[in-house]
């Protein structure tokens, strides 16, 4: 097992950050909560979802305030014995809980709050309705929306008002190192960091580590994030992830994030290098390869020697076809043999073709702009083609490559006053990150 060599060390660490919060720290509106630039950061996210309840593992700072994290978020009504908290339990709506307590009537008035109408429509299990009940019924209620904000309705002679109250947020500097023993998730773990905050470092060295297959013993991670707190206690989502390090078999990477003049957020190395290739690799989750690049294949159907210029997935009808770039659609439609087929042109003379589909994107034309990853299709068997699969070409500047074995080029990388407003940002970052990186964390048995 290996861990913060040193409890206080972790502490100081924390300290001396806290110490240059000065610019870190912000207030910020909760919906500023950051959204992450990786795209593909989704789907590793929604596949790998890990739903074992969180152990303590290591005593640390981090794994506190974690801990916290993780407990329900009570309502916090004053101490009066009239206030009652109750936790909503599966099958109850607001009509069974407001006649529990006798104050039906309530109910009709707060309906009339079209608002309050619909929070109590979509109350959840396992949330909490506090309630101030009086002589004449209620006089106050107060339900969580998010972990930030909750409406109050409160009575104001003979009628009701609501409102939502917001809870400030700050936005604490942290960092965190970890060194892999058996896994990367163990080892965030006694780092004191979140699964999704593991998923995020995933998602940004996607492109350049297979993590099912690449992670070896000894492989590090040091990473300097963003955690944002309300009421002292540290929001479920942590992050984002400003700046990361990760050393896989003694070859290191690094990533910092930002975001450009367009609005656009990525992660870039530290000469702002996108840490993002242009392509994915394959278009479509396939059983197999029927049919490789050839140029000189004999046709199957036609038994004279045409070059197949590109490459056969077998999948069954109807799997989604991913664009493996981001580009404009140049044709949808049929095409002789190709059957139904979509061509999109990409930045620097590539383009891609898909065919023999079975049916296009709903709304998908020509000139219409696409993001990798985005479906634009669905596998058939349309046009020449023996069985259902995905005819993939792959070309640059009109010339045909194996699209298995053409080198990808990476996205692009930051230029100019963008270039220039990373360096400056990033900087004081690389020097944390370097810092970070040569302290020393030690293996115990
Ligand atoms: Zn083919």
């Amino acid at each position: 097992m290996i861990y913060h060599r040193d409890l206080k060390k972790n502490i100081r660490n924390e300290v001396s950050l806290k110490g240059s919060r000065k610019e870190s720290q912000s207030w910020l509106p909760h919906f500023l909560a950051a959204a992450i630039g990786v795209s593909l950061l989704g789907v590793v996210l929604a596949a790998t979802q890990d739903p074992a309840p969180r152990q303590r593992l290591d005593v640390s700072v981090a794994q506190e305030l974690k801990t916290v994290a993780s407990a329900p978020i009570a309502a916090q009504p004053t101490q009066a014995d009239d206030w009652v908290d109750y936790t909503i339990q599966p099958g109850d709506s607001a009509s069974v809980i407001f006649d529990k307590y006798q104050i039906h009537r309530a109910l009709l008035e707060l309906n009339e709050i079209p608002l309050v109408k619909k929070v109590l429509a979509n109350i959840h299990p396992g949330k909490t309705l506090s309630m101030k009940l009086g002589w004449n019924g209620l006089q106050e209620l107060k339900y969580p929306l998010s972990e930030t904000r909750h409406l109050t309705v409160t009575r104001a002679g003979d009628h009701f008002s609501a409102k939502t109250i917001e809870k400030p947020v700050e936005v604490r500097r942290l960092s965190a190192s970890g060194v892999i023993d058996s896994s990367l998730f163990l080892a965030g773990k006694r780092a004191g960091i979140s699964d999704s905050l593991i998923m995020q470092l995933v998602g940004i060295f996607a492109y350049d580590i297979d993590f099912a297959l690449d992670i070896r013993q000894g492989d590090r991670f040091d990473i300097i994030y963003d955690e944002r707190y309300a009421d002292g206690k540290p929001l479920k989502k942590s992050g984002p992830i400003l700046a990361a390090r990760f050393t896989n078999r003694n070859k290191t990477y690094t990533a910092f994030r930002f975001t450009d003049k367009n609005g656009k957020t990525g992660y870039y190395d530290d000469e702002g290098r996108s840490n993002r290739k242009a392509f994915i690799r394959t278009p479509v989750k396939f059983s197999r390869i029927s049919s490789f690049f050839n140029p000189k294949r004999k046709h199957p159907i036609l038994h004279t020697i045409r070059a197949h210029k590109g490459v056969d997935y077998a999948a069954p009808i109807g799997t989604p076809v991913k664009t493996t770039a981001n580009g404009t659609v140049r044709f949808v439609g049929r095409k002789g043999g190709y059957g139904n087929v979509v061509v999109i042109k990409h930045f620097g003379g590539y383009s891609t073709l898909y065919a023999h589909l079975s049916k296009f994107k709903k709304g998908l034309k020509r000139g219409k702009r696409v993001k990798q990853g985005d479906v634009i299709a669905y596998v058939g068997k349309t046009g020449r083609a023996t069985g259902p699969h995905l005819h993939y070409e792959f070309r640059v500047n009109g010339k045909h490559k194996d699209p298995l074995k053409v080198r990808l080029p990476n996205a692009p990388s930051l230029a100019g006053g963008d270039l220039s407003a990373f360096k400056a940002q990033t900087q004081p970052l690389l020097v944390q990150l370097k810092t970070l990186s040569s302290s020393q964390l030690a293996t115990i048995e």
